[in-house]
């Protein structure tokens, strides 16, 4: 158990979740936003998501609901995040002067102990930290959403990130039960959204050609691939699925998978084909109407709650 102090910027979907996560291995945490009725709002939907996780019995750590809720507190002023914090999470909105202008604030009150960690999906760290003094102690810690649900965090250093501030970034994951990975270097897309853009290109061709439907190409994850996922790696799914291991199987299945990726065709622009995204919403808006994905989410992490229990996460 921790009294150490994390500050958490910006109060909103991602801020709350890694309140909860830092508050429930017992550290104290600071909550920093613009908005001083988002910091009200922000404090309500913890004090109601903490005892609701307590009551079906799912709240991580060993603290009750209402000793994690006491070690979070609120403030408007950023020199008094930045004072005597360990780490520092940001999780402002996803828009790159944003980011600067907040990162060019935090490198003027930033104390030598504090590593700030962005939990951007999609600005590699240089993006907002070069030239300010303090980038040794910047990177990206990016969650998955929801991130109380699943553990894994991407890491990410700049050229210039210091080894100490990645190492430390990493144990403080370990220590709150998440599952870091580290990158060595930035790379655009991280690797989850690279793997995960992989498939929804390939999802986009099979939709967008008529050979499956939206049910059915999600249903080739959900019933089948991700089953194994939920498990296992790719790599290691492979090794599994050969005599001789992994290889084995590329032995034996190498030229296959060769043959099947030149058929991918272009990367399509999911974007600009309009005919292709209207033809996916309209199916996935049958599959769930838009008014119940909040009620979609709500099953999504009980279910993911559930799987978390049975790899014994927590
Ligand atoms: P959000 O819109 O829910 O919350 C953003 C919060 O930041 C709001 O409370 C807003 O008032 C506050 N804010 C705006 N400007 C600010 C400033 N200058 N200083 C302090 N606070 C400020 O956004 P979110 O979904 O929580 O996303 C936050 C970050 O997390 C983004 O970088 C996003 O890419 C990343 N992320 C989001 C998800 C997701 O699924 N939502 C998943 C992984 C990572």
């Amino acid at each position: 158990m921790s009294s150490q102090k994390i500050g958490i910027v910006g109060s909103g979907l991602i801020g709350r979740a890694w309140a909860m996560l830092f508050a429930a291995a017992g550290y104290r945490v600071q909550l920093y936003d613009i908005l001083e009725s988002q910091l009200s709002l922000a404090l309500q939907e913890l004090d109601k998501d903490l005892h609701g996780l307590e009551e079906k019995g799912s709240l991580r750590g060993s603290l009750r609901a209402s000793e994690q809720f006491a070690l979070i507190e609120v403030t408007t002023r950023l020199e008094e995040l930045t004072r005597q914090a360990v780490h520092i999470q940001e999780c402002v909105p996803e828009v790159l002067q944003l980011k600067r202008s907040l990162y060019t604030q935090l490198d003027e009150l930033l104390e030598e102990q504090t590593v700030v960690a962005s939990s951007t999906s999609t600005f590699m760290p240089s993006l907002y930290s070069e030239g300010l003094k303090r980038r040794q102690q910047m990177l990206v810690a990016h969650p998955l959403n929801p991130p109380y649900f699943i553990p894994l965090v991407e890491i990410v250093p700049a050229p210039w990130t210091s080894p100490q501030s990645v190492e430390r970034t990493h144990n403080l994951m370990l220590t709150i039960g998440q599952r870091p990975v580290t990158l060595k270097k930035e790379i655009q897309g991280f690797a989850t959204n690279r793997i995960q853009y992989a498939i929804l290109n390939e999802v986009w061709r099979l939709v967008g050609s008529g050979i499956l439907s939206v049910a059915d190409v999600d249903r080739v994850l959900s019933q089948g691939l991700g089953l194994r996922y939920a498990l296992l790696g790719s790599l290691e799914t492979a090794h599994l699925n050969a005599p001789g291991g992994v290889a084995d199987y590329f032995q034996r299945f190498g030229g296959e998978i060769s043959a099947v990726s030149a058929t991918y065709g272009e990367t399509p622009n999911t974007k600009e084909d309009r005919e292709t995204l209207e033809e996916i919403a309209r199916q996935c808006e049958q599959l769930v109407p838009l008014e119940s994905l909040e009620e979609r989410r709500v099953t999504r992490d009980e279910f993911l709650t559930q799987l978390a229990k049975l790899k014994k996460l927590f």
